[in-house]
Parts: structure tokens; C-alpha cells; sequence
């Protein structure tokens, strides 16, 4: 097919993308400061065999993480080479070390290798990216590693990161022992393949090293030891030791809280206003505005916003309750070897740990059954819990199918009896660590400087398989949900409301609606040049950055009204689906956008459940809109996708190709082609969760 339009542009995408490649690691290192490290390395020192060496460790495992879940396999993973084999395991960051001397690591390695955006390493691993993309054939002919991805087959470049190492490691004469691990979100069995690959391994890891198994024997990183007095440096769940009442915030002389505000320290923001977008019968979505003022944080239209949650007062009480814990019991935590890091602030209470620190709810991990076996409370209940560890189906029906979080689980297979058997420190190495929840920015930096919408759909359905059980809760949102409502004056007596929460936090630091939060940088951004049309589709809260970029152009066209520009806005068409009409979301604003943007701005709704109707979703009304569409995309549109991966990115995906196979006369592939290159020319963005 001849040059047109889009070609020139995909071409010209492509020369784009050359540079930004080139570019990308002065990018990634920009992101990383965002996000800064969560594993640090007390002696800092950062070559890796010498880390190793010096600490006479006899096994490494690295992991690259973006959002945690790689570094929980990780740790597990390490756990159990410890409590099995008794062996000598560093678990690092790939973040934290160099890899120059890699090939003179004399142990075996284990990378946990999480892909983000279009099949990326994960920020913190730039480093790592690097060496081993550069590492000359035979560098690291010395090196023996195994190696499992974590990623979701509902993106295109499915366990990309991982794929991608294992071929320069390959390339660079690694030899790797055992199948290459892929974990698979997108399909809820990342659990499933962890522990059939982690099973594989170990045999092969036994043979390799002539290990002898022993019965698992847990054995802590940390020298635990209890305390006496509550003092000002005993942290109540403080999200980070800065705001201890010990410690003195870094303030500038205008008063500024200095940063860097990320995972290591968010900012305790104000929620200056919320309040419900709609509550149907089922469910609840809730707008709420963040100020940033007085932290120097800046964000950008597309960014997204880090919420640190605590846990509901009920599903703390039920934990503290199955394993007969003292909520008031003060504890300190030291490492007892300088590649450990202490995982959140201390000395600290039981409680509070459990509180904010631990994530306590959520599905339960069959790997977490097998490692509570030694300390089940009796013979019976030991022979259960041995039984369903090691039977993944029926590990399904008994415990995942029934949404059991780890109290309802463990209270089901005892009955009631309680799990005093099960010492502190194994709950603090074991449970997951509470990490903060995403969300797409709905406002705009242009319109509102200090201030940072969040849109969230409150997760709250009733127990599928057990009707009278308590519902199926998520942590932020119901959080987000109870703030709006004590905000609003609305008495909590009158609601339905699942869960509860200490609104005014340890030494009442989040008093008055306040949450600790980050920004986290995106690449979700509106083209510069404002006569570029722009294609958005994002159902439900998907919707949410699309409201920031519309706020965007609104505030850019009525600042170049005031200045006497005459400016001229290229097409902007949105594409949104709500179930109904009750649950569309932002729906008086939208006219008024309308209205201010003269028609630049068109937006088409579909249904999905309207009494009476047919389903309508928003991959139909792209093809309605096909002619419009295609025209708009050969004209160079950005087209931009938000929301879910799992159903709608694809459905969006495949309507997007049927229209530009139609419209050009080309094959599926060629236009699934064409789509690839718009997204590494960015002109294809997608924040999909
Ligand atoms: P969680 O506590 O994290 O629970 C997650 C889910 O697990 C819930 O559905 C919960 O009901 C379920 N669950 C709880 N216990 C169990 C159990 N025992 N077994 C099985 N399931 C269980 N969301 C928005 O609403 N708006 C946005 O704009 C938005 N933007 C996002 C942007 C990005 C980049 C990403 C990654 C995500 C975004 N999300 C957004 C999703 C958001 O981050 C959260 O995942 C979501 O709000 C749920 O958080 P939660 O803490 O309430 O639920």
C-alpha cells in the first residue's frame, strides 16, 4: 500500500521512537527518582560478587519489581531455600547492586523479573538492562541462573522483560538451569505458575547442589526483641520514620515540606472535598481532591496518583484474634546480616503493624500453607493444611473460590482454634507488605495546580460462594468511601457500610482527611501540538485521565482566548461506556467542556446495561463511528485507552484494526502491524489496569 498519511506519521513515529529509545535511560533514571528505592544495602557497597562473597552468601536472588509483586516471589522464594535447605540466601534489588562482576558471582542466581508498559524492565532495573543488554558473547560464560517473569497475557508483549533478559543472558553464555518461568496475571494464575515452576526448580536445584531437604524449619532475618515504653520514636503506623514526632520534617524556609515524595516517603495530603459520583444498588464510585500544597510535589496531566491505605478495624481485630495477638505489644526489629532491610518503620506495636503495615487481606498464597505447617496448633489440623497446600485444586475450592483472606482461612481450618503457635516474626516475613493503590489522575495541572482528582470505583460485592459471609472488600476504596462520607456529615449509622476505619490515624496524623500519597510519573500524556486530533476511549473509570486531558484543553484554549491567540483545537472525540445512565460518571461536566472547547470536543456513550436494550460497549461504537475514526487516524490522531486490560484493551484493539484493515484494504496483520507501530511511535497509549 502506498505512502499516505498515517505511514508518513508511523515513519516519522518511528525515527521518534529511535531517538527515545536512545534516550530511554536518562528517562527511566527521571521516573526512578520518583519511585527511589524500596531495598537499600547498609554496607554500600554495589558490586555484586564482592556482596556476595564477603557475607559468604551460597545463593543470590535478584529481583527487578515495579510494583512489589516480584519482590513477594522473590522473598518467598528465598524463604524457602532457607527453611528447606538451610542455605545462606541474599534476596536483592537489582536496583541497589552493579553487575560488572556478575559472571564472578560464585553461587547460583534467581531473577524475578517483572514486565511493565510495552514489555519494559521495571524502572529500578535500568542498570541491570543495561550490562546485560551490552554484555559481550561468552562475558558471562561462569554464570549459572534460572529465571521466572511476572507478567499478564492481556498485553502484547506478554512476560516482555523476562523474554528479553534470558535472551541477552543467553547471548552472553549464561547457562540457565530449568524452564524459564512465566507467570501470568492476566489469567489469576501468577500463584499457580510461581509454585509449579518453583517445584521444578528445586528438584533441580537439589540435584545440582546436592542438598539434603529437611522438614521446613523457619528461620528469621531479624533479631526480634520486645520492648517496654511507648516513646516519640515508636512509630504508631507512620507511614515512614519522617514523621515520627522524634523526627524533624525537612522544611524549606517558605515552610515547604521537602521531598522526594515516593515509595520510601509519601506526603500527608489533605482531602479537601469528595464526594459520591453516583450509588446504585450495588456499587459506589467516589471523586475525591487532594492538596499537595506545602510539598513542592508537581504533577503532570496523565500522572497517576499513589494512595497508602491502613486496613479496616475489622479485618484487624479478626487477625489479631486467630493468632491471639497482642495488639499493644512493642517490638523492634534488627537485621542480623547488612543485605536485610528493616521492611517498614521501628520499633513498633503489633497492632500497628498489623494496621497499616501488613497486607492482611486479599487472596491467601498456597506457598503461605505449605510454610505455616510447622506451626499448626494440632496433629488434625496440621494433616489439613499439609493436604490443600499441596493439592492446587482443591486449594481452589476449599479456600480461593470461597474469597478467604488469610484469618478466614486459617479460623476455617481450625475451627475456631487459635494459632498462637505461629510466632510474630514469621507473620512479619510472610505476609505481603501493605503497598500503596495507583490511580489515573482525573484533573488537570493546567486547571488546577495544587489539586489532584482521583476517581475510584468502590470494591465491595457479596461473597459468591458464602451469601452470609462478609463482603468482599477492597482496602483503599472503602477507605476513600468512608472519608467522603464522615467528610459529608453523613451518619455512618445510616449506611451499609462493610468496613471501618481509624480515620485519624497513628497519633492522629491523618486527622481532618488527610492520606499519605505519591505522585508516580506516567508517559500518559496529551500530544503538544493542540491541533493533533485525539481519540480517547475509556469506559467507567477509565474515564478518569480523560477528564484531566479535557480540563486540559480547556484551560490551555481559555488562556489563549485572554491572550488574543486565535488557536485552533484539532478534533477531540471521547469514547465512554457506563452500565447505565446512573453510573455516568462526571455527566454535567461534560456539556460544559462541550461548550467551552466550540465543538472540538464530541463524546460518544455507550451502555451496557440499559433495561430492555442490547449491550452496547465502546469497541460497537467505534465501529459506528468507523468512517470518523479511520479519517481522524490517517489525519495522525493519538489514540489513547484507559481502563481494563483484561476485556476492553483487547476489544478496543481488535475494533481498532478491523478499522484501518477496512479502511486501507489490508490484511488483519498488516493493520495489527501498523497498531504496533503507532505504540512505539507513543502515538498508541494505553493505562490499562
Ligand atoms: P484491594 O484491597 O487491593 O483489593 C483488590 C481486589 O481484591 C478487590 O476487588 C477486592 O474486593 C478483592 N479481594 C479482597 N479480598 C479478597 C480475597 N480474599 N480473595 C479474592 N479477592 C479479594 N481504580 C479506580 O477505581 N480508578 C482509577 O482511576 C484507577 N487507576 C489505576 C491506574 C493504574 C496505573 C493502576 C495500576 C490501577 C488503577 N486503578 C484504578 C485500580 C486501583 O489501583 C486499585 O487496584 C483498586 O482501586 C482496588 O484497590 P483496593 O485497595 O480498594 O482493593
Amino acid at each position: 500500500f502506498g505512502i499516505d498519511n498515517t505511514d508518513f506519521t508511523v515513519l516519522a513515529g518511528l525515527v521518534l521512537a529511535v531517538l527515545l529509545y536512545a534516550k530511554r535511560n536518562s528517562i527511566k533514571e527521571l521516573l526512578m527518582a520518583d519511585d527511589g528505592a524500596i531495598t537499600a544495602v547498609s554496607s554500600g557497597n554495589r558490586d555484586i560478587a564482592q556482596v556476595v562473597t564477603e557475607n559468604n552468601k551460597n545463593y543470590l536472588v535478584l529481583y527487578a519489581s515495579q510494583t512489589g509483586t516480584a519482590e513477594d516471589y522473590a522473598k518467598k522464594f528465598s524463604k524457602e531455600l532457607v527453611a528447606k535447605f538451610n542455605l545462606n540466601v541474599m534476596c536483592a534489588d537489582v536496583e541497589n547492586y552493579d553487575f560488572e562482576s556478575l559472571n564472578d558471582v560464585p553461587v547460583i542466581v534467581s531473577i524475578f523479573m517483572s514486565t511493565y508498559g510495552e514489555g519494559d524492565f521495571p524502572d529500578g532495573a535500568v542498570h541491570f538492562e543495561d550490562f546485560i543488554c551490552n554484555a559481550d558473547e561468552g562475558a558471562l560464560s561462569k554464570l549459572k541462573y534460572n529465571m521466572f517473569g511476572l507478567g499478564n497475557s492481556t498485553y502484547e508483549f506478554f512476560n516482555g522483560a523476562a523474554k528479553k533478559a534470558e535472551k541477552h543472558l543467553s547471548g552472553a553464555g549464561a547457562t540457565r538451569l530449568g524452564k524459564l518461568g512465566e507467570a501470568d496475571d492476566g489469567a489469576g494464575t501468577t500463584d499457580e505458575d510461581y509454585m509449579a515452576w518453583k517445584d521444578s526448580i528445586l528438584e533441580l536445584l537439589k540435584d545440582n547442589l546436592h542438598l539434603d531437604e529437611q522438614e521446613a524449619k523457619f528461620t528469621s532475618q531479624f533479631q526480634y526483641s520486645v520492648l517496654d515504653e511507648v516513646s516519640d520514636s515508636v512509630a504508631l503506623g507512620e507511614p515512614s520514620s519522617h514523621y515520627l514526632p522524634s523526627h524533624e520534617l525537612n522544611r524549606n524556609a517558605d515552610g515547604i515540606q521537602l521531598g522526594p515524595f515516593d515509595l520510601s516517603q509519601p506526603f500527608i495530603a489533605p482531602i479537601v472535598k469528595s464526594h459520591e459520583l453516583f450509588a446504585s444498588k450495588d456499587r459506589n464510585c467516589i471523586h475525591s481532591e487532594f492538596d499537595l500544597s506545602g510539598s513542592n510535589i508537581k504533577y503532570s496531566t496523565g500522572d497517576h496518583l499513589a494512595i497508602w491505605p491502613s486496613n479496616p478495624l475489622e479485618k484487624v481485630q479478626q487477625f489479631l484474634s486467630i493468632f491471639n495477638l497482642d495488639s499493644k505489644t512493642i517490638f523492634d526489629l534488627k537485621p542480623l546480616d547488612p543485605t536485610v532491610k528493616v521492611p517498614f518503620p521501628t520499633p513498633t506495636t503489633v497492632g500497628a503493624a498489623i494496621e497499616h503495615y501488613l497486607q492482611i487481606t486479599g487472596p491467601v498464597s498456597r506457598q503461605l500453607f505449605s510454610s505455616l505447617i510447622q506451626f499448626a496448633p494440632n496433629a488434625d489440623i496440621k494433616d489439613k493444611l499439609t493436604l490443600l497446600s499441596k493439592d492446587k485444586d482443591q486449594f481452589a475450592v476449599e479456600i480461593t473460590s470461597k474469597y478467604f483472606n488469610i484469618a478466614d482461612a486459617l479460623h476455617y481450618l481450625s475451627d475456631g482454634i487459635k494459632w498462637d503457635t505461629v510466632p510474630v516474626q514469621f507473620l512479619i516475613e510472610s505476609i505481603p507488605h501493605m503497598t500503596p493503590r495507583y490511580y489515573s489522575i482525573s484533573s488537570s495541572s493546567l486547571s488546577e495546580k495544587q489539586t489532584v482528582h482521583v476517581t475510584s470505583i468502590v470494591e465491595n460485592f457479596p461473597n459468591p460462594e458464602l451469601p452470609n459471609a462478609a463482603p468482599v472488600v477492597g482496602v483503599t476504596t472503602n477507605l476513600l468511601r468512608n472519608i467522603e462520607l464522615a467528610q459529608n456529615n453523613v451518619n455512618i449509622k445510616d449506611t451499609n457500610l462493610p468496613v471501618h476505619y481509624d480515620l485519624n490515624g497513628p497519633r492522629n496524623l491523618f486527622a481532618n482527611y488527610k492520606l499519605p500519597v505519591h505522585v508516580r510519573r506516567s508517559t500518559f500524556r496529551l500530544p503538544s501540538n493542540p491541533s493533533t486530533p485525539v481519540i480517547m476511549i475509556g469506559p467507567g473509570t477509565g474515564v478518569a485521565p480523560f477528564r484531566g486531558f479535557i480540563r486540559e484543553r480547556v484551560a490551555f484554549m481559555e488562556s489563549q482566548k485572554k491572550g488574543g491567540n486565535n488557536v485552533s483545537l484539532g478534533k477531540h472525540l471521547l469514547f465512554y461506556g457506563s452500565r447505565d445512565t446512573d453510573d455516568f460518571l462526571y455527566q454535567d461536566e461534560w456539556p460544559e467542556y462541550a461548550k467551552k472547547l466550540d465543538g472540538s470536543f464530541e463524546m460518544v456513550v455507550a451502555h451496557s446495561r440499559l433495561p430492555n436494550s442490547k449491550k452496547v460497549y465502546v469497541q460497537d461504537k467505534l465501529k459506528d463511528y468507523e468512517n470518523q475514526v479511520f479519517e481522524m487516524i490517517n489525519n495522525g490522531a493519538f489514540i489513547y485507552v484507559c481502563g481494563d486490560a483484561k476485556g476492553m484493551a483487547k476489544g478496543v484493539l481488535n475494533a481498532l484494526i478491523g478499522i484501518l484493515s477496512r479502511g486501507k484494504s489490508i490484511s488483519s496483520e498488516d493493520a495489527a502491524e501498523l497498531i504496533k507501530m503507532l505504540k512505539t511511535s507513543g502515538k498508541y497509549q494505553e493505562d490499562v489496569w
